[in-house]
């Protein structure tokens, strides 16, 4: 089994596709969700898919994650190519390559956030860690030290996304892909998980692509992808073009307080 060294990941390609297409039949009607796409992401890169809805990001985004086979084309994940997996072969390449987090946390609400984590390295078939002592390590990276013995309803949805996060990264995976990770939550819940999400890329080394129609979200990406209508419409390094540019500034300067915050009451 290859182990896989963070700082060897660099250059690396971690997901390829080739004029990837899916369709999904709607009763008598063939949607075409994806229609071409061909993309390349290297070893962690911090990129955003956005788009309106109904473009095809969570087609997209499911196809890469091996969720679901494609129509046409071909993908490779961290080198291998999961076009044409069985199931089961399919199932492998998810539990070692890749980590989900989406909309909704979906932790398990009878066990601690401790718990949750250890779960997914309790049920590895190549076991890398020590269940509780990896859950621990993730959830202090993550701010959580001293909510690890909490179980999911005594927790904040922000709070909440952050175990979802540890526990998607428990296993170690080159790849984790997000769905609409702040979805559910307010704008300062927002902010500490997509913070989180780059201390995983910068002290983990670990590849993140993650879906969002928040353009707040959004401006924070390293690299965007916008799909329209199943196609790749643009795809930019953010981080010098002027308009990413020009929000961060208005992002710093609400930090300092030299404008004022915009507060999201809680519920
Ligand atoms: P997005 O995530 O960008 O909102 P989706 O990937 O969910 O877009 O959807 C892309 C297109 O595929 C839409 O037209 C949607 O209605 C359609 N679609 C999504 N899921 C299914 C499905 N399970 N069956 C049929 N059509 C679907
Ligand atoms: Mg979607």
């Amino acid at each position: 089994m290859a182990s896989s060294n963070n700082n060897s990941r660099q250059g690396r390609l971690v997901v390829r596709t080739e004029n990837l297409r899916k369709d999904l039949k709607m009763g008598e009607v063939v949607v075409h969700a994806v229609r071409g796409v061909s993309l390349e992401v290297e070893a962690g890169e911090f990129l955003g898919i956005i788009g309106p809805s109904g473009s095809g990001k969570s087609t997209l985004l499911g196809l890469i994650g091996g969720l679901d086979t494609p129509t046409e084309g071909r993908i490779y994940i961290d080198g291998e190519d999961i076009t044409n997996l069985s199931e089961r072969a399919l199932t492998r390449v998810r539990n070692e390559k890749i980590g989900f987090v989406f909309q909704f946390f979906n932790l398990v609400p009878t066990l601690t956030a401790l718990e949750n984590v250890a779960l997914p390295v309790q049920f590895a078939r190549n076991r890398q860690f020590n269940p509780t002592r990896r859950a621990e390590e993730l959830l202090k990276l993550l701010g959580l030290g001293d909510r690890m013995n909490h179980r999911p309803s005594q927790l904040s949805g922000g709070q909440q996304q952050r175990v979802a996060l540890a526990r998607a990264l428990a296993n170690n995976p080159p790849l984790l892909l997000c769905d609409e990770p702040t979805g559910n939550l307010d704008s300062e819940s927002s902010e500490v998980v997509m913070n989180a999400l780059r201390d995983v890329q910068q002290k983990m080394g670990t590849t993140v692509v993650v879906v969002t129609h928040d353009m707040d979200v959004a401006s924070q990406m390293d690299r965007l992808i916008s799909l329209v209508d199943g196609r790749i419409a643009e795809d930019v390094d953010a981080r010098s073009t002027a308009q990413m540019e020009a929000v961060r500034m208005l992002r710093e300067k609400r930090k300092t307080g030299e404008l004022p915050v915009v507060h999201v009451t809680e519920k």
